[in-house]
């Protein structure tokens, strides 16, 4: 395992992607096309709280796997990770048999306001 990550670990604002990867930032160079990254939500592709989306943050680093378990809900943000990921050529894997667990501990955040 390379890093791990978690939302708000570092910074409220730092969604779980972007904290695993900036413990990789001292390791600028090194090939992560092999790599995969596991996410229990899809990764973004519009951020209100950062100029930089999860999934551009992914291409960036060459990560050329994700897997994750539930995509993101709409009421956040019009995301599109799956969609933008595949098309840049990442293998994405999507663990629907899960994501029934990740609704369960997001319950906070997936409840209607
Ligand atoms: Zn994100």
């Amino acid at each position: 395992m390379l890093a791990t990550g978690y939302t708000a670990e570092t910074d409220p604002a730092h969604h779980a992607e972007e904290a695993a990867l900036a413990k990789l930032a001292d390791r600028r160079g090194a090939d992560l096309v092999g790599a995969t990254i596991y996410t229990s939500m899809e990764p973004c592709t519009v951020r209100r709280s950062r100029p930089t989306p999860c999934a551009r943050l992914i291409l960036a680093a060459g990560i050329g796997r994700v897997v994750l378990a539930l995509r993101e809900p709409a009421l956040f943000a019009d995301c599109d990770g799956v969609r933008t990921l595949r098309r840049a050529g990442v293998d994405v894997v999507e663990r629907g048999d899960l994501a029934g667990l990740v609704r369960d501990i997001n319950a906070h955040l997936l409840a209607p306001a």
